[in-house]
């Protein structure tokens, strides 16, 4: 990944990376005992298991100094192992799930370290870890909302069943099955969207649609008390604050749903959080954290910990989380589907289908999306499809190769080129959508969204006071006023005609990360 989606992934990889000071042995040491020194110290292996993830995607993007930095986690944590398998005190405490889901996260990030570095002392620990979730089923099966399993232990599903791809063993697949049965609608959105993660790797691996169906169930309940920004709240249905890892993770689950149905609402969804609310929570450090949430004002100043050190950054998970979805979202960009590569999303970046002898050069002005070229190299002639998505917030696409305009074939939401493609053949899909409201929460509410093309418009306290009751004027047949300079007509203070609304996302270039921005995002509508 390149442009402006790379230079997020690449500010996230640094926050951590290049923090020795924040994230050094002994931090890693302080997690694998439980003990304080590590800033989530008290959620044991937690930052083992994020900080090995971490390493992992970085790796795939080629940072050199990983496997060093792998080996000298793992000589540090693995003696500190317990003898129930699990990091922490000697003797856990089996009701504290703070407990139970650090050492979900350890249980990935150690198999992401053995899958980099085929280490056999990782997976053995990742083996009796495992073990130690296998031991702890009975407690917390039905101790989620409504009798489902618990979301804090039940996030260790995407552990197991890496144990399972990666080891061969049956028992963790089996373990699996037995919580992915058990899913539900739990309230810590986090926890639950890694569950619901984990979920997918389930359904991919079993082929039962009963996994898909619960995800789906999940899916459409955060959407049901989301925000128009795509954000939703860090504990379901409703809470006064977002949290970063649950946009990481809504992020791709949305993605992995893509990729087993290949339904494109569920790109456009994804897309909807990763240029929006997603976004916004990025801090101009890279990190990420906790900002306000409710559905007209967002982002404001809420949780701080540490006596607010990192104001609303939370560099104990967030950050951690924000690097690694950033990474992963490179996965789905295109993918392939027998002969067809299918064209996802659209950041400038350089895609390799390898068993294809194909290369794919993208650069577009992403996050925008107006413009994106395509650069084909191909080291054979073949036949192969193109099927370039067409965004839900597009109205218009048009297609030109080498220059000269086409019209390719339509199916749904999709255009499809089939061609013999050519070294230096050359692409350009350009999408048109003008200013528009996006009534919210529901299609007839009074109260609407402005949108540009895919990026949600926000009017920040740093021009207006963001409480008053402002509105955006709508024409007689109910769309978006646009006044002589084509901008909206916003009503509700004196002196309104020259405040300017601008994309969310471009707050996390706002310094301030103790008093981040309050963002109003719906507006009342009044026919001008
Ligand atoms: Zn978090």
């Amino acid at each position: 990944m390149d442009g402006e989606l790379g230079a997020r992934y690449q500010a996230a990889t640094c926050n951590i990376l290049t923090r020795q000071d924040r994230y050094s042995l002994k931090t890693f040491r302080s997690s694998a005992l439980g003990v304080p020194g590590a800033l989530w110290w008290d959620w044991p292996g937690d930052q083992i298991g994020r900080g090995l993830s971490v390493l992992h995607v970085a790796s795939a993007s080629g940072w050199a100094p990983d496997e060093a930095r792998r080996k000298e986690i793992l000589d540090v944590v693995l003696p500190l192992q317990g003898a129930t398998g699990s990091f922490g005190p000697p003797k856990p405490d089996p009701t504290n799930v703070q407990f139970i889901s650090g050492n979900a996260m350890a249980l990935r990030g150690l198999l992401d370290a053995y899958e980099d570095d085929r280490d056999p002392r990782a997976l053995a620990a990742a083996r009796r870890l495992a073990r130690y979730f296998e031991a702890a089923f009975d407690y917390y099966k039905d101790r989620g909302a409504q009798g489902s399993v618990n979301e804090y232990y039940g996030h260790c599903l995407d552990g197991l069943v890496c144990l399972h791809q990666l080891g061969g063993d049956t028992w963790a697949l089996d373990l699996a099955e037995r919580i992915g049965a058990r899913a539900g609608r739990t309230h810590h959105s986090h926890s639950s969207l890694s569950m619901y993660r984990g979920m997918m790797g389930l359904h991919n691996l079993t082929g039962n649609d009963d996994y898909l169906r619960r995800t789906l169930d999940y899916l459409d309940w955060v959407r049901s008390v989301g925000s128009v920004t795509g954000g939703m709240p860090e504990v379901m249905p409703e809470y006064r604050e977002d949290e970063g890892c649950a946009l990481a993770d809504y992020v791709i689950v949305n993605l992995k749903v893509f990729a087993a149905t290949g339904r494109d609402e569920f790109l456009d969804e994804a897309e909807n959080t990763l240029v929006n609310h997603f976004s916004m929570n990025q801090f101009h450090t890279g990190g990420f954290g906790h900002r306000a949430f409710a559905q007209q004002v967002i982002g404001g100043k809420d949780w701080q910990g540490w006596g607010g050190k990192f104001g609303s950054e939370n560099p104990g998970c967030c950050s951690f989380w924000g690097q690694w979805a950033l990474g992963n979202v490179s996965s789905y960009i295109a993918t392939r589907l027998a002969d067809t590569i299918e064209i996802n999303l659209y950041p400038t970046a350089e895609i390799e289908f390898p068993e294809l002898g194909a290369r794919i050069g993208i650069r577009s002005d992403f996050p925008r999306m107006r413009h994106t070229s395509f650069a084909v190299s191909i080291n054979r002639d073949q036949q192969l499809d193109f099927s370039f998505r067409v965004p839900r917030w597009a109205d218009g696409a048009t297609v030109a190769l080498n220059g000269v305009d086409i019209s390719p074939r339509r199916v749904d939401r999709r255009m499809i080129l089939r061609r013999e493609w050519r070294s230096g053949d050359q692409l350009e899909v350009s999408f048109s959508s003008p200013l528009r409201l996006v009534r919210w929460p529901k299609a007839d509410s009074p109260t609407a969204a402005v949108f540009d093309g895919p990026l949600c418009l926000a009017l920040s306290n740093a021009d207006a006071n963001v409480d008053a009751a402002w509105g955006v004027g709508v024409t007689a047949e109910g769309k978006l006023a646009l006044d002589p300079s084509g901008q909206p007509v916003l009503t509700g203070e004196k002196g309104a005609a020259g405040i300017r609304l601008r994309p969310l996302r471009d707050d996390w270039s706002s310094p301030d990360v103790s008093n981040p921005h309050r963002l109003r995002v719906l507006f009342n509508t009044r026919v001008a």
